[in-house]
């Protein structure tokens, strides 16, 4: 079977079976299953404009390479639906993603430094959202440089805005099992229930039109300078994102391996 088929039905038949706790409450917590040891392990960052399929492409690598997805947006997601004090980074995170802006940097930094052992992860990880601003892939590197680690690649997807737009504003998101859906493209066989685990679908509040025209903006103007940050480090991978999620998956299994290590 052709390995992005298999990585696939992988996904679908499997669910992710470490719960990423470390990463997504911090504070020194362990995960209950981490990656097992690979003979490679894969640092990487996911780079592509919102809608364009990183969150997708990082749970097929997952299952492919091994390496653990670190989103920040599923910290803020996840932080949203525990108890938070009021007025905490965390809290006041929500409020910047909800209205489709992004959270201030130090915030960001501060969040990523205290999940510095996730960089240690035996499988490798890819980050997925961060960094997005200048002063964020610089803060990655210090950190890298502080825990000695160095990243492999920067894989960076893209794709039309007008196909971004049709993407994202189809996408429905089970908030259980994190299933992804598209109305058109990919519905579920009962509208709005989830096929893996019957749960509600949900529309996320920041895939909403007004959120969505101030998210493509920020990554114009904001993060799509860090493409020529890491190409002038030699780290960029491009990668043209249409077509399904497994033609995607196999270009870029296609263009890690051909990298010179
Ligand atoms: P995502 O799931 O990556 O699309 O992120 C959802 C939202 O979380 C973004 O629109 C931002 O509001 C916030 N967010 C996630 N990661 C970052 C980051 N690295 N810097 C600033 N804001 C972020």
């Amino acid at each position: 079977m052709h390995p992005a088929r298999e990585a696939h039905n992988a996904r679908m038949t499997t669910p992710l079976v470490n719960d990423r706790a470390a990463w997504l409450l911090g504070g020194g917590t362990h995960c209950a299953q981490p990656p097992a040891q690979v003979h490679r392990a894969w640092r990487l960052v996911l780079l592509g404009p919102p809608g364009v399929g990183k969150g997708t492409q990082a749970d097929l690598l997952h299952h492919s390479l091994g390496a653990c997805p670190l989103s920040t947006g599923d910290i803020f997601r996840h932080a949203h639906n525990r108890p938070l004090p009021a007025g905490s980074a965390l809290a006041e995170a929500w409020e910047y993603m909800q209205r489709g802006e992004l959270v201030p940097d130090t915030t960001v930094l501060g969040i990523i430094a205290e999940r510095g052992h996730c960089l240690h992860c035996r499988g490798g990880f890819m980050l997925d959202g961060f960094p997005r601003t200048h002063a964020q892939a610089v803060g990655l590197d210090a950190l890298l440089a502080r825990e000695d680690l160095q990243l492999d690649a920067v894989v960076c997807y893209s794709l039309p805005t007008p196909d971004l737009v049709a993407r994202i504003s189809g996408r429905r998101i089970c908030p259980q099992c994190k299933a992804v859906f598209h109305v058109a493209t990919h519905p579920p066989r009962t509208p709005d229930v989830c096929d893996q685990c019957g749960s509600h679908l949900e529309h996320r509040a920041d895939d909403r039109p007004e959120a969505v025209t101030i998210r493509l903006e920020t990554y114009h103007t904001t993060t799509l300078p860090l493409v020529e940050y890491y190409r002038a480090k030699g780290l960029l991978v491009p990668i043209e994102a249409s077509g399904s999620g497994e033609q995607i998956l196999a270009a870029t299994l296609d263009a890690l391996r051909s990298l010179p290590f």
